[in-house]
């Protein structure tokens, strides 16, 4: 029996700020063939996602695990590569009534976090939080059992799910099994590729550079089976961190911890302190079932850091040593040679 990283996203830290995501790109993905993949993206919620309408695409199993047959995003889903617009907004006069973005096909009509901070909800009770997507490191991967070819396989040491390129042969049937959709297609390799959990990385005891570098001290990674890990904390002890779509049934290992949104405000202009922004049904929908008692744990807890009584859940959240979301995976990369 192998282990298994896992991470967690705690919502109510993440200030959508794309440093996971560019620190990825800068890694990974900044590179012909690559430029217009996020393996990291941070989206606005609630939202259409990136690609545009996944939720809506299909894979994953069924409750008998059955697979269920999914469809392959087009280009267009995902919205390409777009240059931020210099002339145009800087010199040209146009700024205020012009897009910042350019695509190399012209205006473009999707992107990685298209729908920024549009949320949901009517004035004054908007609401909008980031969640911020990579590949789900899933225990039962819908992806790997579809592939023909035998390239895609799950790492017994960290759990994480690689491809063996030279077997790919670019049916991206990974693509359509994927239900999470976090799977891209390399037009100069011609070759399936997703997020690789920077196990490069990992081998060395590094954190992956989304959890290193999140000056939001948002992520935490760690092994599933560490007993005393902030994962072990928050996923099985307190139970406030929540895999996305459980319901699609391929076991993710990525977990979120639900945003507690502003108290409701009453008509009158006062506050009503029973109700939050965001509706429970729109997190259900999202996180399942687990998402009332987490939010109300998560309450709980801060109430008693309110009385000034100690509480571990909340020593770990605010994570008061950034050290402490690498889990075992401490180790400065300043101090490896490549
Ligand atoms: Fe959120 Fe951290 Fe990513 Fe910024 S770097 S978007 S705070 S997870
Ligand atoms: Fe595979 Fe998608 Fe799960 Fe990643 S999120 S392991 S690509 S099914």
């Amino acid at each position: 029996m192998g282990r298994q990283m896992a991470m967690v996203f705690d919502l109510n830290k993440c200030i959508g700020c794309q440093t996971c995501s560019v620190a990825c790109k800068v890694l990974w993905t900044n590179e012909d063939g690559r430029r217009d993949m996020w393996w990291c993206s941070v989206n606005t919620q609630p939202g259409r996602g990136t690609p545009r309408d996944y939720e809506q695409m299909g894979g994953g199993y069924d409750a008998d695990g059955k697979l269920i047959p999914g469809q392959l995003p087009s280009p267009q889903d995902f919205g390409g590569s777009s240059d931020f617009n210099w002339s145009e907004v800087h010199t040209s006069g146009n700024g205020k009534g012009h897009t910042h973005l350019q695509s190399k096909n012209g205006e473009p009509t999707w992107a990685m976090n298209w729908d920024e901070d549009e949320g949901g909800g009517e004035y004054p009770n908007a609401y909008f939080f980031y969640m911020p997507r990579i590949c789900n490191f899933c225990s039962k991967p819908s992806c790997v059992e579809v592939c023909p070819n035998g390239a895609m396989y799950k790492r017994d040491d960290f759990g994480i799910i690689l491809r063996d390129a030279s077997r790919c042969k670019a049916t991206q049937q990974c693509a359509m099994a994927c239900p999470y959709k976090k799977i891209y297609f390399d037009t100069v390799r011609s070759t399936s590729e997703h997020c690789i959990g920077c196990f490069p990385r990992l081998e060395q005891g590094v954190a992956p550079a989304c959890v290193r570098q999140c000056p939001g001290r948002a992520v935490f990674v760690g092994f599933r089976d560490d007993q005393a890990g902030a994962i072990q904390t928050l996923v099985d002890r307190y139970k406030v961190a929540l895999p996305l779509h459980p319901e699609w049934n391929t076991e993710p290992n990525v977990f979120y911890v639900p945003p507690l949104s502003a108290f409701v405000v009453r008509p009158d202009g006062t506050i009503d302190e029973s109700q939050r922004r965001i509706p429970l049904s729109y997190l259900e929908s999202l996180f399942g079932k687990g998402v009332g008692p987490a939010l109300c744990t998560l309450e709980e807890e801060m109430a008693k850091r309110k009385r000034r009584q100690p509480s571990e859940l909340m020593d770990t959240l605010i994570a008061y040593n950034w050290n402490e979301l690498l889990g075992p995976f401490d180790r400065d990369p300043a101090s490896i040679t490549w």
